[in-house]
């Protein structure tokens, strides 16, 4: 009997076929990660329902030097909830999406403490249900869960006003890499004993432990909302906005959002019954959301604007509801659209926002001279120093497989080169996973990357939990 053969009998007989999935049909949705960029054939799929269950499953592990791939709703786009296909040893897939209990929401101290399967769409109606809000947005919110959103430090589009993963949780419940428990799920807003612990595990893509709940904080919801759509000249006009109406506004303003044009025509193009807010074609528009005024008063504020600076090509303002969907809709398909359209290759960059027009101008330049005939796809949340860059090659190809091993190096280090001159991230809110683990090595200091490995080391010794994720293999 092969090792994958009979580890897999042995967990079957100790956790029964309700848990355990070793059939080739059961196992293939979750070998594949979303943008079928990569698989890898597991040992099994586990699919636990309570906590204890964790627990068991990974001291099952430890005890058989079995490599555990966490997994919440697969939506990750670095490849890190799939397994590897460059490890030989057995990697077992352990699925979070059975652990949905709701532990506890207290409305007095606005916190909500979740086990990690729930999807993050749930979490945002539950709370809408007691009249609060928990700001974290993305398009993939019906399927992504909130251990995923935890382990990716999960951004989204309020990050501006709210805050990614990091600044959403007060508390964290993890099974370290042994089966042992920690639980810290304390709903504190000041806890200034020690290390804060949480905040490694947030971010860690699986690679140091299982979180399995989280205490959330909530928010009340706003009692009035705008959403507007402004079409501008230019990413520096685009800035320059930004902070005109920051200084009218304050933090009311939740989302800012850049689209170029290429991503909006590609939207308009293959998402049925999308259409441009706005009569004419223009280079570059944002989505703003502002809370605490209504559609007249942002009106009002953006006519104001007009008549001090020259920098609005035009704009409309969502007049109800529905309006206001409607833009979002479009906003949140423009990655679907370029997944119609056809392969290219993704770039998830963070800049100093100051620097966010220097990188669109340079790096066109620079691309064109050395790829005649690339499209480039440039939208992303702005108003955090995020974009979502993306290049169409010259010649259409038929696989992002293809299209990386004929250019994506090339095209990639002139743009990354560029990001890291400029002070900024490969990486703003995807993480690192497998498909991105030589540029971490690359772009990071040694001496911080040596830090990381320590603590790696440190807190998984035997170095199961989800290897090949974040470094490389040892
Ligand atoms: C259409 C689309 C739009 C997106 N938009 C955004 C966006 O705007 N902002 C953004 O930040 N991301 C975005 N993403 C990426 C993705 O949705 C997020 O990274 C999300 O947080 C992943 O959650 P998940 O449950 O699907 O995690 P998975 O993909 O299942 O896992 C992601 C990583 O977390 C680990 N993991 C999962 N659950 C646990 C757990 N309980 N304990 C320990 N480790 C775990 C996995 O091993 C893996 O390394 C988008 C994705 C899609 C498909």
């Amino acid at each position: 009997m092969s090792e994958h053969l009979y580890l897999g009998q042995q967990l079957l007989d100790q956790f029964g076929s309700q848990c355990i999935k070793t059939q080739e049909l059961e196992r293939v949705p979750f070998e594949h990660d979303w943008r079928g960029r990569t698989a890898a054939k597991a040992l099994a799929v586990a699919i636990p329902q309570t906590l204890e269950e964790v627990q068991a499953l990974v001291r099952w592990c430890h005890h058989h030097d079995v490599n555990i791939v966490p997994q919440g709703g697969n939506t990750g786009l670095c490849g890190g909830s799939v397994p590897s296909p460059r490890i030989a040893h057995p990697q077992l897939i352990l699925s979070l999406s059975r652990l949905k209990h709701i532990r506890q929401l207290d409305l007095d101290n606005d916190t909500l403490t979740v086990e990690a399967g729930c999807t993050l769409q749930e979490i945002q109606e539950l709370a809408e249900q007691h009249d609060r809000l928990f700001p974290l947005s993305l398009a993939s919110e019906g399927s992504c869960q909130i251990g995923g959103n935890l382990s990716t430090n999960a951004g989204g589009v309020q990050v501006l006003r709210y805050g990614s993963m990091r600044a959403l949780t007060l508390g964290l419940e993890v099974v370290l890499p042994d089966g042992k428990l920690w639980n810290g799920l304390r709903g504190l807003r000041k806890d200034n004993t020690g290390y804060d612990l949480k905040q490694v595990f947030i971010g860690a893509e699986g690679t140091l432990g299982i979180i399995t709940a989280a205490t959330l904080k909530l928010f009340p919801q706003p009692l009035k909302q705008a959403v507007t759509w402004i079409a501008l000249e230019s990413p520096q006009n685009a800035l320059q906005l930004f902070h005109a109406l920051r200084a009218k506004l304050g933090e009311q303003i939740s989302s800012f959002e850049l689209i170029g044009r290429k991503p909006l025509a590609l939207a308009l193009k293959h998402i049925p019954g999308a259409r441009d807010p706005l009569p004419e074609v223009h280079p570059w528009q944002v989505l703003v959301q502002i809370d605490g005024l209504d559609h007249s008063e942002c009106a009002d504020l953006l006519n104001a604007l007009l008549t001090e600076q020259d920098l609005i090509r035009d704009a409309l303002v969502a007049q109800n509801e529905s309006q206001g969907k409607a833009m979002w809709a479009l906003r949140e398909h423009l990655s679907e659209a370029q997944r119609i359209e056809g392969p290219s290759l993704k770039h998830d960059i963070s800049l100093p926002m100051s620097a966010i027009p220097t990188f669109i101008e340079q790096a066109q330049i620079k691309l064109e001279e050395a790829h005649p005939g690339i499209s480039i796809v440039c939208f992303g949340h702005l108003g955090d120093g995020n974009l979502h860059y993306n290049i169409f090659p010259a010649e259409a190809v038929t696989t992002a497989q293809e299209l990386e091993q004929r250019e994506g190096e090339r095209i990639s280090r002139i743009i990354l080169d560029l990001v890291a001159q400029l002070g900024g991230s490969f990486s703003a809110e995807h993480g690192v996973g497998q498909f991105k683990v030589a540029e971490l090595a690359r772009y990071r200091d040694p001496v911080e990357l040596g830090l990381m490995r320590q603590l790696k080391a440190a807190w998984d010794p035997k170095g199961i939990m989800n290897p090949g994720k974040i470094f490389d293999l040892p």
